[in-house]
């Protein structure tokens, strides 16, 4: 017969929302599992933790470890490079006019699931164990999630959090349809040395015809990490190009702001793609992450997307008490109450992404409109720029809670 054990709750998979989720669980006081391979470590992206999230992972005693590896937003500057006839402002917001001393912290990929995967680590390992080997199947049934593993053993629990990707294979047991869909569009992501002229703390996303070009601070004062949405066969060009062709060509689309740069990193490639799941809950189990949603790179919005996830199903689990954190009652709340911020989210990246790439004026004009207003009136500057950090849901409770932690701090 085969090894089987029993926990509260299974996370599947174990990027950076499995560890967050699995910490959160075990503080829940619940058994958990984190099932799911070690990190690579070759993850040659960048997040930007915002709003929420900081008062968030400071809740999980995450915070402090992760800033400590991070650089400060200060500032965001948008710059209108599409060479369009409606072209709109330079807009710059600086997180002091919402009282905040930083919009987040932009943190390495890497270094951010080493932080994580620190703080597990030294986890209760009642509470939480580590099973880092991939799921190979997955059943659902009324009373317990079933996961089976490739050495034949199996786990037993009352929850299953789908936190394995955009092929989910625990989203596949329970059922769940997804919408899908493509742009035409690939985000090259490198690190850029860039001596002569300090970041300051401010992160600039030209807006250009094929989509963003975003430089966000990154180790130190004079590196910055890159996203650059282009069309894949530029893309792939790009990424071809010997690190000193490469350099200069990024330093004149960035117009020379940080004058010369030195590329510190291989170019990495990620096609721009959507979906989103037509539910967030199936029997005994929840979809968080990109087993839940996927959307292009702008704004940073997907790992902050998923921090509301887990921060939600950790307060429904609370409300409903822990004896039963896999209930119907559980995660048919846990669904609803995801519905409109996730949707929002992806219409709302998948509008501003459409706005650039798009030949329509409607569109543009539109985008041209809402900054130059932003730039005018103050109280709909303010809100711009809370909007984009948070669900409006969160967006008082963050600042506040942000405001708190600075002064605590
Ligand atoms: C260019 C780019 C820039 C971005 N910048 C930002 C940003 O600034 N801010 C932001 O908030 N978001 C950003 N995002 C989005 C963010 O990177 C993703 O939301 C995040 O990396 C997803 O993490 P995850 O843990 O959900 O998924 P993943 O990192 O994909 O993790 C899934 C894990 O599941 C494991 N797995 C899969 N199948 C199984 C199985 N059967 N059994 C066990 N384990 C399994 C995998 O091995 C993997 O470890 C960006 C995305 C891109 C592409």
């Amino acid at each position: 017969m085969s090894h089987m054990r029993k926990v509260d709750v299974a996370v599947v998979g174990s990027g950076p929302a499995g560890h967050v989720a699995a910490i959160q669980m075990a503080k829940l006081g619940l058994s958990c599992v984190l099932i799911g391979p070690e990190h690579s470590g070759e993850d040659g992206r960048t997040t930007a933790l915002l709003g929420s999230s900081v008062p968030y992972l400071q809740s999980l005693g995450l915070w402090d470890a992760i800033a400590a590896e991070g650089q400060a937003l200060r500032v965001m500057r948008l710059i209108d490079d599409t060479g369009r006839l409606f072209k709109a402002p330079t807009t710059e917001f600086d997180s002091s006019e919402i009282e905040l001393d930083a919009f987040g912290y932009n943190i390495d990929n890497n270094r951010l699931v080493a932080t994580l995967h620190a703080a597990l680590e030294v986890q209760d390992p009642e509470h939480l164990i580590q099973d880092k080997q991939f799921a190979r199947s997955v059943r659902l049934e009324h009373d317990e999630a079933r996961i089976e593993m490739e050495d034949g053993s199996i786990w037993q629990a009352r929850l299953a959090i789908a936190a394995d990707g955009r092929k989910s294979i625990v989203r596949d047991a329970a059922g769940i349809e997804m919408r899908k869909w493509t742009y035409p569009q690939t985000a090259l992501v490198v690190n850029l040395h860039h001596p002569s002229t300090p970041h300051n703390n401010a992160s600039t996303e030209f807006h250009t015809k094929t989509g963003p070009f975003t430089l966000v601070p990154y180790r130190d004062g004079v590196t910055s990490s890159l996203v650059c949405v282009v069309s894949d066969d530029d893309a792939e060009r790009l990424k071809g190009m010997s690190r000193q062709a490469l350099a200069l060509e990024l330093e004149q689309r960035a117009h020379s702001i940080y004058g010369a740069f030195s590329v510190i990193s291989d170019p990495q490639t990620f096609p721009l793609s959507g979906m989103i799941a037509k539910s967030f809950y199936g029997p005994r189990s929840v979809l968080i992450a990109e087993s839940a949603h996927a959307f292009p790179p702008i704004g940073a919005q997907g790992l902050n997307l998923t921090l509301r996830d887990i921060a939600t199903l950790a307060d429904v689990i609370r409300e409903n008490g822990i004896e039963d954190p896999g209930a119907e009652e559980v995660v048919q709340t846990y669904g609803h109450s995801r519905r409109s911020d996730i949707w929002s989210r992806t219409a709302g990246v998948h509008m501003l992404n459409m706005s650039l790439i798009s030949a329509l004026p409607l569109g543009q004009g539109a985008r041209t409109a809402g900054l130059a207003l932003a730039n005018m009136v103050p109280s709909l500057r303010k809100l711009t720029m809370k909007a984009g950090l948070d669900a409006p849901t969160k967006i008082g409770w963050s600042a506040d809670a942000m405001r708190k932690s600075e002064k605590h701090s």
